[in-house]
């Protein structure tokens, strides 16, 4: 399965990020997944629940958001969201566009607890 590949990449940004919180606790990951990435929200929520079942990421909150698709236009810099995969400008008309959002997984934030002593 391509979402659980997806989260053990993700898994290991986090543990990077936890190294320098030694003494927090994990709660919750937020992560977004783009329009245009091909990923199913449904399965990667599946695919971290069967990682993090039996080990210290269990009871970590797992939150994905959705985000449109967005272009910006190489041409006049407008940044427009894409629909029906139509990159074209809507200034302009200039097909020149990169993707600025929507096209990827992304790690938004980890939510770390201190611990009680
Ligand atoms: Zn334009």
């Amino acid at each position: 399965m391509h979402e659980l590949s997806l989260i053990r990449t993700l898994l290991q940004q986090v543990d990077a990020i936890q190294a320098s919180h030694a003494d927090c606790v994990l709660r919750r990951i937020d992560v977004s997944v783009g329009e245009f990435s091909g990923i199913d929200p449904e399965l990667l929520r599946l695919a971290f629940s069967s990682t993090s079942e039996g080990n210290s990421l269990a009871g970590v909150e797992f939150r994905v958001a959705r985000v449109p698709l967005c272009a910006r236009c190489r041409n006049c810099d407008r940044e427009f969201p894409v629909h029906r995969f139509r990159f074209v400008c809507p200034n302009c008309e200039c097909t020149g566009t990169d993707v600025v959002r929507g096209g990827e997984l992304r790690l938004e934030s980890v939510t770390f607890e201190e611990q009680e002593a």
